[in-house]
């Protein structure tokens, strides 16, 4: 199984041919396609938008709208000023908890998170759950890692204000049916908010098809930029919540003793923007358009499966979550009992980056039973040697610690 794409796009790759890089679901490494896209900016069409009265800055106010639109097509979002961007996830859905929460939640509401979530889609909640003296609740998770559905539809009621759930899970990979949940938070009247942070790199969104009330990704993590994300929402749920923060660009009209917002998106998006980390995250989107979204996700399907099988069928080695064929480019385990940390300071000997820890995700860990796991992580410039080579180091590491 090859790479979906050469290594020699990729400058980082190119240089260390060594290099075995399994931590995508922490960041991808970039394409030189975005690179350039980012530094044609500054070296061509670089100057504040919307704000100067001259070609440059028009210019640079054009590579910004065409850069929503670029990622309002890549997410399969069709009102293109209803993609807000933003710093990445963690801002995004920080941005909804604070914003639509404080406005929306009151004592007695309920807000429902899955037992899956990353601290992202957890923290924010419970804290404007507590703020407001709104109930916190955690969905329960099916055997394979996946919202337990029974359980949500039964949880349900008129009281619950939001349901907040993952697309992919970082720690198993387990892919949740958004369709599915959107329709039980429907029933009720409840506000959906998907973390697609591990799902917009892997697999086609189609945010209007979903019907989910908002969705959250990062650049970094699909092949873009760090410092900069998106949040799409519902038009009339991005209308109807107040600003998250004020200042420069957002305003419509400023008065001594009250001030009127202006238009979607840039009501939502105060501040000078992060043009550079745009056009970056539209050059990402067009290069996995090019690529193509069912056959990236079908690389990453026939890795992962690959993988599944060689790294399970190692001794006292424990995949945690759904089996091959229902997961993303994740596989988390534990071998024995080495420390994660350990194993991954072995591999890193060997230049193999894989990551170890609790993963931002300490409720599942908790769920899972384990403190921490290391984590592999696969995408578009991995092949079958790097799971190879993964696998040697695995088996190398159990003989380390054999004899320790
Ligand atoms: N949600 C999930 C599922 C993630 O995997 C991550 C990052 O690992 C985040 C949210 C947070 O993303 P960021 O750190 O880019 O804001």
């Amino acid at each position: 199984m090859p790479a979906l794409v050469p290594r020699s796009d990729f400058s980082l790759l190119s240089t260390n041919p060594n290099l075995v890089y399994l931590d995508s679901a922490a960041t991808a490494q970039k394409p030189r396609a975005v690179l350039d896209a980012m530094n044609d900016f500054y070296e061509t069409d670089y100057a504040n938008p919307h704000r100067g009265a001259y070609a440059l800055s028009a210019r640079a106010t054009e590579r910004y709208a065409r850069a929503r639109g670029a990622v309002a097509r890549f997410f399969g979002a069709s009102d293109e000023a209803c993609v807000i961007f933003t710093r990445g996830t963690t801002d995004s859905l920080n941005v909804v908890a604070a914003a639509w929460g404080r406005a929306n939640l009151g004592a007695g509401d309920e807000v429902i998170v899955t037992g899956a979530e990353h601290h992202a889609n957890f923290v924010p909640w419970q804290q404007i759950a507590i703020e407001r003296g709104a109930t916190f609740t955690i969905c329960p998770l099916a055997a394979d890692g996946r919202a337990d559905l029974e359980a949500l539809a039964a949880m349900v009621s008129r009281r619950t204000k939001v349901v907040a759930f993952n697309h992919v899970s970082n720690v198993l990979g387990a892919i949740n049916d958004v369709s599915t949940i959107v329709a039980i938070a429907g029933r009720v009247g409840a506000v959906t908010v998907c973390d697609g942070a591990q799902g917009a790199p892997h697999m086609s969104v189609g945010f209007d098809a979903l019907g989910v009330d908002f969705y959250a990704a990062s650049a970094h993590k699909m092949l873009g930029p760090m410092g900069t994300g998106v949040l799409i929402g519902q038009r009339e749920v991005l209308e109807a919540m107040p600003p998250y923060q004020t200042g420069g660009d957002m305003i419509a009209f400023v008065g001594d003793e009250r001030t009127t917002w202006n238009e979607l998106p840039h009501r939502l998006e105060a501040g000078t923007p992060n043009v550079a980390g745009a056009v970056g995250l539209a050059a990402a989107c067009d290069y996995l358009t090019a690529l193509g979204m069912d056959a990236v996700a079908a690389h990453e399907r026939a890795l992962v499966r690959f993988a599944y099988e060689r790294v399970s069928a190692i001794e006292d080695v424990r995949v945690h979550g759904p089996g091959a064929a229902k997961r993303s480019g994740v596989l988390s385990f534990t071998v024995g009992d080495i420390h994660p940390h350990d194993l991954a300071s072995l591999l890193d000997e060997r230049n193999i980056c894989i990551r170890a820890g609790h993963h931002c995700a300490q409720p599942l860990m908790r769920r899972l039973g384990v403190a921490a796991t290391a984590r592999a992580s696969f995408y578009v410039y991995n092949d079958e040697n790097d799971v190879e080579m993964l696998v040697a180091a695995l088996e190398s590491a159990k003989r380390v610690f054999a004899v320790a």
